[in-house]
């Protein structure tokens, strides 16, 4: 047994693990920096020219003989899709880049009535019922806009997906904060719910007596932000009742 030559072994498989996991944390933080740096470029690429299509299809619809409405229409909405699928497709790639986030303090209940009222606005048209119930005690340490994004995704799909009646509620412990949307809608499969916050995962049309496009983002979105803001996201759901989604934070 030749302790010189045992210890040298030793030594150089420390120094070529260390070496090795420092390649792998070094490679990892320059795939980050081009993922950033893609995601700012695609941002610019996209949603500039979107937009513009969007003004010019709207200042044209407003100024269009009736015959060219129903075209102008159809690019309208298909402006809007097309926006909104870009805007997920980012959403998800900035929330995987992991990049830190920004909290402050946020009142809940002051938070979520304009939330509330601002999407009684948007849905007007859709004669939806809305009910927001709950008490909050003491203010949260979040992320506005994350956390609005979360519950925006919840609102959009309860009413995409059939729901009539949304109920917003809101609750506080010492060490939790737990927010729920809830849905008189068709309600999902049990087999599919644990599957639903997988990316691009959807319920099959066939099963869900729906005909509603989708990416299958807006849930992985809200599951990975909710888990960057330091909590989880759960949902109930029974078929022909509704299906309510909660999110609960920690503190
Ligand atoms: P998308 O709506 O683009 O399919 P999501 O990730 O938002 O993607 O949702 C995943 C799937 O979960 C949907 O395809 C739908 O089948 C189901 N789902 C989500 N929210 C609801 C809801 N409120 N009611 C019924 N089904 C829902």
């Amino acid at each position: 047994f030749d302790l010189w030559k045992f210890t040298t072994l030793i030594t150089l498989v420390v120094i070529g693990f260390f070496g090795y996991a420092l390649f792998v944390i070094l490679r990892q933080k320059r795939l980050s920096e081009v993922q950033r740096d893609f995601i700012n470029n695609v941002s610019h690429e996209l949603k500039t020219p979107l937009a513009t299509l969007a003004l010019a299809s709207t200042t044209l619809h407003e100024r269009s003989a009736e015959k060219d409405n129903k075209y102008l229409t159809i690019i309208n909405n298909e402006v809007a899709r097309l926006h909104k699928n870009v805007e997920d497709i980012l959403e998800a790639s900035f929330i995987e880049s992991k990049r830190p986030i920004q909290k402050a303090p946020l009142q809940l209940d002051q938070f979520l009535n304009t939330l509330t009222e601002g999407f009684k606005s948007e849905y007007a048209s859709k004669l939806i019922s809305w009910d927001l119930t709950g008490e909050a005690n003491r203010a949260i340490f979040s992320n506005e806009k994350l956390l609005e994004k979360c519950i925006r995704n919840l609102v959009d799909n309860a009413i995409k997906y059939g729901g009539k009646h949304i109920k917003i509620a809101f609750s506080q412990d010492q060490n939790q904060t737990v927010i729920s949307v809830a849905d008189d809608g068709p309600g999902i499969p049990k087999e599919h719910l644990k599957k639903i916050f997988k990316k691009f995962y959807r319920v099959p049309e066939s099963q869900h007596q729906h005909n509603q496009k989708g990416f299958g983002l807006g849930l992985h979105i809200v599951k990975s932000a909710v888990q960057n803001l330091g909590g989880k996201v759960g949902v109930e759901s029974k078929i022909d009742v509704g299906s309510t989604f909660k999110i609960i934070l920690n503190g």
